[in-house]
């Protein structure tokens, strides 16, 4: 899924970006096994004011019910 525009300021300079804490990149796992597969969780931005478009699963698919 790609983001096309910002719903603020309508910059069309849409950038990927991975959300880290420190040195880890912050995962997703499934609330009833957190002890299973994740996923990494990255994000688009926009260039222009920062706005934060959305946060996407990399590997949905990964993650174990
Ligand atoms: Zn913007």
């Amino acid at each position: 899924m790609k983001e096309k525009e910002c719903p603020k300021c309508h910059n069309s300079q849409i950038e990927k970006g991975m959300i880290r804490s420190g040195n880890a990149v912050v995962q997703m796992f499934s609330y009833n096994n957190a002890r299973s597969l994740s996923s990494p969780i990255s994000s688009y931005y926009c260039s222009n004011c920062g706005y934060v478009l959305g946060l996407y699963v990399e590997n949905p698919g990964n993650i174990e019910k």
